[in-house]
């Protein structure tokens, strides 16, 4: 086994990693910035040391200090946990070079994986179904409106190098063209530093599926299932759940094996996610690998057992899967919700602040990943994501039963969150009959906001 794993990241995902790592006996060490000195993550790890200040540019994405720090503390080998440097494969390179063990993918497969254009080609070539649009990436404007008119609007233009929905623009005709080109190459270059771009025709009311892969270097690659994603907002994950409605039995065999086959023909190793969207036909198409582990991941563990986590370490210390395709079970229903500190009502702007009161749910088939306290000041800094509310339960009502149960009990004081609206969904028959695709939220959006200054005006009278 490993023997000393440095953390590469914040939040509740260096707290989950460090609960894995002390369930093998592996140890710890939390780099901090100076933003996060009073974080759970530095106070339970074996060690902690601060790599720099706030700025993710100075600490968490600063690779110089997070190599100096694994190197001086004895590390061999280092997490990068979702975001920050997670799918940077200069990074898996330099670890690898600096004789560290990268808990993920080689450089090599995250560069595949990472150029979203590229990626396409990967897997149309391992026979996997994409969305139809451009091959590889786009020379221009010209030649988008070329492939536009070609398979019709309307189309996404989307950043080879995006994530977390940004560097995308639907276009809905000829006239939008030039101006979301533009516009979404812009966020690229200021998000991601790079401006490639590629063009996708829009799957219209689809389903966003995917798949869970967990392969090792043995040369096993397995499936566990799928989750569904597709309640989004601004194409960002809000609620996953699985297993999903829309799939029967024989379309979730086809998808997973389109899944195996995307990993295989990248030589994927560790745990990652290769991403659907299925329209209401019944047709699948491939859109992206996520060569990391994925913040819904726990759904997944819920269902079927199995600890990702402890997969990836035991993968990167060189050891074959503890478990075949044949084992993997899927058994009853989960659901997260992700609880950000953020304002619905104002078109979810941020809003960290001091966790002045905290009260999480438990009880039966409850799971909560948070690294928030009660006096815990939340830095303006980061992603807003504070917790994330999972249950499990033998069917799917009863996990959404189980779901609103929680959701309850849960009391976060001190700065407003997105809670009351997970709440609200978990009632909106459209999500409860499970008939729901990723337009749901925008379209029931301020039917639910209303709901909940209903809620709140009857509460205060
Ligand atoms: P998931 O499917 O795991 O939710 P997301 O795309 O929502 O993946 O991203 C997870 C986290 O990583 C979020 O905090 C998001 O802000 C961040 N993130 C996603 N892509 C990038 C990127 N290219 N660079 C930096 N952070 C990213
Ligand atoms: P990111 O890297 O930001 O996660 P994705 O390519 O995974 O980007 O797309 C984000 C979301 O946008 C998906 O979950 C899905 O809801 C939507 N989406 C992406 N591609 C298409 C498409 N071709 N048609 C319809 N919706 C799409
Ligand atoms: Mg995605």
């Amino acid at each position: 086994m490993l023997k000393r794993v440095l953390i590469a990241n914040r939040g509740e995902i260096a707290l989950r990693i460090i609960r894995a790592c002390r369930e093998l006996d592996v140890e710890t060490v939390a780099v901090y910035s100076q933003a996060d000195e009073s974080s759970l993550a530095a106070q339970v790890a074996t060690r902690s040391l601060c790599i720099g200040p706030a700025r993710a540019s100075d600490s968490y994405l600063n690779q110089e200090a997070l190599l100096t720090a694994a190197k001086a503390t004895g590390c061999d080998a280092i997490h990068p946990g979702y975001g920050f440097l997670s799918e940077n494969p200069d990074f898996a390179d330099r670890c690898v070079e600096a004789g560290l063990r990268y808990i993920g993918p080689s450089g090599d497969v995250i560069r595949k994986m990472g150029s979203k254009a590229a990626a396409r080609t990967l897997a149309q070539n391992a026979g996997v179904p994409v969305v139809p649009g451009s091959d590889g990436p786009l020379s221009g404007v010209v030649q988008a409106r070329e492939l536009a008119d070609r398979v019709g609007y309307p189309v996404l233009l989307k950043a080879s190098a995006g994530g977390g929905g940004r560097g995308m623009r639907q276009v809905d005709g000829p006239e939008d063209l030039e101006r979301a080109y533009q516009a979404a190459q812009a966020e690229a270059v200021a998000c991601f530093g790079n401006g490639e771009m590629y063009l996708e025709k829009l799957i219209l009311h689809p389903r966003h599926i995917e798949f869970q892969i967990m392969a090792d270097g043995q040369g096993h690659v397995v499936h566990l299932g799928e989750r569904d994603c597709s309640i989004q907002r601004r194409r960002q994950k809000l609620v996953e759940e699985s297993p999903s409605r829309a799939l029967t039995p024989e379309l979730r065999e086809r998808m997973g094996a389109a899944a195996v086959a995307a990993a295989r023909a990248a030589g994927y190793v560790g745990a990652g996610t290769v991403e659907f969207v299925l329209s209401p036909e019944g047709d699948f198409y491939f859109i992206e690998m996520n060569t990391r582990i994925q913040v819904e991941h726990p759904v997944t563990e819920l269902v079927t057992g199995v600890d990702l986590v402890r997969e990836q370490l035991r993968v990167a210390a060189g050891l074959p899967l503890s478990f075949t395709q044949e084992d993997v079970r899927v058994s009853g229903h989960a659901i997260e919700c992700r609880i950000n500190a953020e304002d619905p009502e104002h078109d979810f702007h941020p809003c960290p602040g001091k966790t002045e009161f905290l009260h999480l749910p438990g009880g039966p088939g409850v799971r909560v990943d948070t690294a928030l306290y009660t006096g815990y000041e939340v830095p303006p800094y980061y992603d807003s994501l504070v917790a994330k509310v999972l249950v499990h339960a033998p069917t799917r009502l009863e996990a959404i039963r189980r779901m609103r149960r929680a959701l309850e009990e849960l009391v976060i004081e001190g700065y407003p969150t997105n809670a009351a609206l997970a709440h609200l969904i978990m009632h909106d028959p459209e999500f409860v009959r499970g008939q729901y695709d990723t337009s749901f939220l925008d379209r029931n959006l301020e039917k639910l906001l209303e709901l909940a200054r209903t809620c709140d005006h009857l509460m205060d009278g």
